[in-house]
This record gives C-alpha cells, structure tokens and sequence, in this order.
C-alpha cells in the first residue's frame, strides 16, 4: 500500500511476520522482508502497486530476528536484489537468527549472502537515508531516518503504545531506553514501526513518545 510518494507500506500478515516498507527513489530498496511463508502474498500485493521484485535493487534488514528477515534469501532467488547489511549487523548475522529462531521455536531461516555493508548512511540515490544504531530489542538494531521526509523506519524499537521486548537473546533494556531517548529527539512526522500500526503526524508521534516515557520507564 502507497502511503506517500515513493513509500510503501506492506502489513504484517500474520503471527512472526513484520512489516514490509518500500522505499522508491532513484533505486528501490525494500526493508524487512519478513517471514518466508508469506512472501508469496507479499509479491502479490507488490505487484499491485507496480512493483516487480526485479525492481528492487537492495534489501536492508532492521535486525536479524527472523520474522524481520526469513523471507530475504527466498527474494533473492525472485529478484536481483541485493543485500545490503548495516557494519554492526554482520557479527551476528549467523548466531542471532539460530539463537532467536530457537528461543522462539521456528526452524531456522535459510541462509543468505550479504553483498553491500553500510555504517552512518544509506545512499539511494540522489537521496540519503541516516542510519542510527539503535541497540537493545538486539544489539544490530538499526533505523532509517529520512531528514527531507521526516520519516523514521525504526524496526522493533517502538511501536504505538510499545517498546521492543529487551528479554529476546541479546536483549538490553537499558541499551533499549538510551536508544528510544535517541530518536525520539528526530523530527518525526511519520513513525513506521516494524508491527502494527504506523503513526502520522509529528504532535501524534511526539505523543507516542511521551506515552512510552510515562509506561515503561520508570
Ligand atoms: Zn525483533
Ligand atoms: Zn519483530
């Protein structure tokens, strides 16, 4: 689903799956491509928009929690994708899915490979998104910030009315807060979380923060 120009949105389709983000600027790059099972209804609704899988140029993940990422190697064998992985993504690229796969008792995710390794920014062109470390739902953690947008895609960091969980393997709550205080200072007018629903407007997400602020840290 359009929701601006040059950003889609593609929802969650199910338990462990997670939201889809398009980005189509001078290249296309989609964000978690979520749980393999349902790529198949992904594609489709892609194609709805008019986007073919052969459009998109790169792959990036939030983090390695497979309902963010199990679906990339099977998109890779329909497109010419690559994948592109943040620098502090790469040490645990393995290990966090086998771990997170087994903590939450699903098969583990089909391999892989990483072709593009990226730190403080994503160039898209004649665009650039900021990339912000963000650790503590995982240490890998990344968002997407776009300043001329004042878009943030932020994974599993918060939600609307929800924070990450911290007790996942690797997990850090104090690490989770610093991160939240973090981007919560971005002049944000869409919030685009990696499960439920996004949130528009600048006062409503600046809301969204003050509401986790008053729930869950204290
Ligand atoms: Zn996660
Ligand atoms: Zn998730």
């Amino acid at each position: 689903m359009r929701i601006q120009e040059g950003l889609y949105w593609y929802k969650e389709k199910g338990l462990l799956d997670a939201n889809t983000y398009v980005i189509k600027a001078d290249i296309t790059i989609l964000i978690d491509p979520g749980l393999g099972k349902y790529l198949g209804r992904q594609l489709e609704e892609m194609q709805e928009d008019g986007i073919d899988p052969k459009d998109v140029d790169s792959i990036l993940i939030t983090h390695l929690h497979p309902d963010h990422c199990d679906a990339t190697a099977a998109f890779t064998e329909v497109s010419d994708a690559k994948v592109a992985l943040h620098s502090s993504q790469l040490e645990y690229l393995d290990v966090m899915i086998e771990e997170t796969s087994r903590f939450l008792g699903m098969a583990t995710s089909k391999k892989f490979e990483v072709d593009i390794v990226f730190d403080d920014s994503f160039n898209i062109g004649s665009k650039e998104l900021k990339i912000l470390h963000t650790p503590g739902h995982s240490p890998e953690s990344i968002c997407l910030y776009s300043a001329d947008e004042k878009t943030l895609i932020c994974g599993d960091l918060v939600f609307d009315k929800g924070v990450g969980r911290a007790d996942l393997p690797f997990g850090d709550e104090e690490e989770l807060i610093k991160s939240i205080n973090m981007v919560s200072a971005l002049d944000t007018e869409l919030l685009l979380p990696g499960h439920g629903p996004i949130i528009r407007g600048k006062s409503n997400v600046k809301r969204n923060y003050e509401f986790i602020r008053g729930f869950y840290f204290r």
